[in-house]
């Protein structure tokens, strides 16, 4: 199968913290694989800026350092990195002070589309904001990209909201979630919305409960000040799982367009019921041979910020009102797995007598190996009678589509180009934001009202056991991680 790459219309994009650890890790190195597919136009620019004094030359050395880090296993042949690098300026700029803006100003041209990317700590959100508008940066087709953590509550997020809404139009505002750019998640919604086999099933009359489960090897490492503040429930939960959530919950858009996609997730946020402080089970991982447990990774014996979350979340709609939806994350745990799992009913009854519970599961997998498998149940091959097994049903991008699918873009690579493209679908809009939070807030001040202590749990294991408890209570169990 032949890829069709597109090329996206000639750009500038500024990159504030250019030479930060997220634009080296991943705004870069996906520029750099874009470019190599062929879908940057031979007028496109990168403009890095930061504070750091250096010159154009010294950034394109830091950018072709980044490129061969992290581009992964893609190559140029020689001379592409050169043309890319070529592409690349820097304008040294404080957010805060007046320095470089006028040579940013020199250096933008009107007649590309003109994006900025934020990847800068949230408190400089507003003053570059500010700044931008002050020095006739921004027109009504500027586009700004911003990145998590968008707030810690409902009333930073607001903050936020309100300090980019004083310059800019909900329209110019992009708030990445990058779970939303991976291959499989919108994979989820052409399956959801493409085929007329899953669609009918997909309510609480056929759905028996469905698992969101985010796990990761590692643990805090060299982010631990900063986690500390935050905690898996902040981290992860109020975005990337709630974004899973809802693109399985939502009713189907009319039409797939950003503002329909986004107004139906926006609904199921609305729709979830608070959670019971007995239906959430918090912990944090202790220390293994050779390496420190949470609370010295830290460096605070008394935190009470947990590494993993376990809970049961009900979503109060005419379509799943009665299905659980259970959601876990946690870092240094068995294997790093991100699934999604759709557990359908037991059969009302079976023709071929007493037989062990069989039932058709749909797994959604994120990472590693994206890819979508559905359990079905056949006949065991072979004499002796009907004897029912299950099995899986692969559906792999690979297999049916080449080579073209076994390298998907990155997350990071698919979303810059929709900036570019002016496509506002894979990005959370403001009110989703609000009403995340709102949801989430009450949670944590109940911990913080309680007191709620983490339990512990086994690094290396599947977290703490009172999570496995609160599945076996509703006779349920979790899936098993494994990568
Ligand atoms: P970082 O490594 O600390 O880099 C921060 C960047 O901002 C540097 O380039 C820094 O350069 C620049 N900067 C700081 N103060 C500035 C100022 N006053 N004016 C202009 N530039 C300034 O941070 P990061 O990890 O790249 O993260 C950037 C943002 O992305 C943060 O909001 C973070 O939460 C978010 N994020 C990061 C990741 C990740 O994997 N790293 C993942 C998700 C979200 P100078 O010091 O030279 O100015």
């Amino acid at each position: 199968m032949v890829s069709r790459v597109i090329p996206v219309e000639p750009f500038d994009l500024v990159i504030f913290g250019g030479t930060g650890d997220l634009a080296r890790r991943k705004i870069l190195p996906g520029l750099f694989r874009r470019f190599c597919a062929g879908q940057m136009p031979p007028e496109a620019r990168v403009i890095g800026a930061a504070r750091a004094e250096m010159d154009t030359s010294a950034y394109r050395t830091f950018v072709s350092e980044a490129i061969q880090e992290f581009a992964g296993v893609l190559t140029c042949e020689d001379g592409t990195l050169d043309g890319f690098l070529e592409r690349m300026h820097y304008v040294p700029i404080d957010a805060r002070g007046e320095n470089g803006w006028s040579e940013l100003a020199d250096l933008m041209r009107d007649d590309v589309v003109r994006a900025y990317y934020f990847s800068v700590a949230p408190g400089l959100f507003g003053d570059l904001a500010e700044r931008l508008n002050l020095h006739g940066l921004t027109d009504e087709a500027t586009r700004i990209v911003v990145e998590k953590p968008f707030g810690r509550d409902l009333e930073t997020a607001r903050a936020l909201n309100r300090d980019l809404a004083a310059y800019f139009d909900e329209s110019q505002i992009y708030r990445i979630d990058h779970y939303l750019g991976k291959e499989t998640v919108q994979n989820l919604m052409a399956v959801r919305f493409g085929n007329m086999l899953f669609e009918p099933l997909w309510n609480s009359q056929y759905v028996d409960h469905i698992q969101i489960t985010v796990a990761e090897t590692v643990g805090v490492g060299g982010r631990g000040e900063y986690y500390d503040k935050s905690g898996a429930m902040r981290d992860m939960v109020q975005n990337h799982l709630m974004q899973l959530l809802c693109l399985i919950a939502m009713e189907p858009p009319s039409k797939f367009d950003p503002d329909a996609v986004r107004d139906e997730k926006l609904k199921v946020i609305r729709a979830l019921d608070p959670v019971e402080p007995h239906h959430i089970v918090r912990g944090q991982y202790e220390a293994e041979e050779g390496a420190p447990g949470y609370r010295e990774e830290v460096n605070d014996p008394r935190s009470r910020t947990e590494s993993y979350i376990a809970m049961k979340v009900g979503v109060s709609n005419w379509r799943w009102a009665g299905t659980p939806f259970y959601l876990r994350t946690g870092k240094r745990l068995k294997a790093r797995c991100s699934e999604i799992t759709v557990v359908f009913k037991a059969l009302n009854h079976s023709i071929f007598g007493e037989q062990e519970d069989h039932r058709n599961v749909l797994s959604i997998r994120l990472q590693p190996n994206e890819g979508i498998t559905l359990g079905v149940t056949i006949k065991e091959p072979g004499p002796g009678g009907m004897r029912l097994v299950d099995v899986p049903l692969d559906m792999s991008f690979a297999d049916a589509l080449g080579d073209h699918a076994s390298d998907p873009p990155d997350a990071y690579e698919r979303l810059i180009m929709d900036v570019i493209r002016g496509n506002q679908t894979l990005f959370m809009r403001g009110d989703e934001v609000e009403a995340a939070w709102a949801w989430t807030d009450p949670i944590i001040d109940g911990w913080e009202t309680r007191g709620d202590v983490p339990k512990t749990y086994d690094s290396g294991s599947e977290g703490p056991v009172d999570a496995v408890q609160m599945l076996a209570r509703d006779t349920r169990v979790w899936r098993k991680v494994a990568s």
